[in-house]
């Protein structure tokens, strides 16, 4: 499974050489993954549960990527005129960007992203028994470079 960013600049079959058929592809507005709520049912939820439960993937990544416009607006607390994303996230503290590629602000986020997806009743328990693998990436748009979430920093795959 591949959760990404609805921009339209991620190929994701370019990033990954899959061919048709092989990723099962989540996409949205920051590759956002919604805290798990079983009282606010998602889409992404069910897209999440379904990958797991039904087709039983044995890997998930969660790919952000450079230059990303959601994760700017949450850097910079502007999302007060999008109260959908408002009542899904919880922003960051406004900070000053690091520059308009934000890329240690978008590593950041996949982090986050990760600790959303993982605390995923049923992905905590596959995770558990070693049947599930959960990956964070990060694709650069001005070099093509993709890198891997690790413990302290993320590294050219
Ligand atoms: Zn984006």
């Amino acid at each position: 499974m591949f959760i990404t960013c609805a921009d339209s600049r991620i190929v994701t079959a370019a990033i990954t050489g899959a061919e048709p058929g092989a990723l099962f592809e989540l996409r949205t507005a920051g590759n956002v993954i919604p805290p798990y709520s079983l009282t606010a049912p998602s889409s992404e939820m069910a897209t999440i549960e379904f990958a797991v439960l039904q087709l039983g993937v044995s890997e998930i990544v969660v790919c952000g990527h450079s230059h990303c416009g959601a994760v700017g607006a949450l850097n910079a607390g502007g999302i007060d005129h999008l109260p959908a994303m408002r009542g899904w996230l919880r922003p960051g503290q406004p900070r000053q960007a690091s520059g308009p590629a934000m890329r240690p602000e978008g590593q950041e986020h996949v982090r986050a992203q990760l600790e959303v997806l993982l605390a995923y009743p049923f992905v905590a328990e596959k995770v558990a028994e070693g049947s599930l693998r959960v990956h964070g990436w990060f694709y650069d748009i001005e070099t093509g470079e993709v890198s891997a979430c690790a413990e302290h920093a993320f590294l050219p795959l």
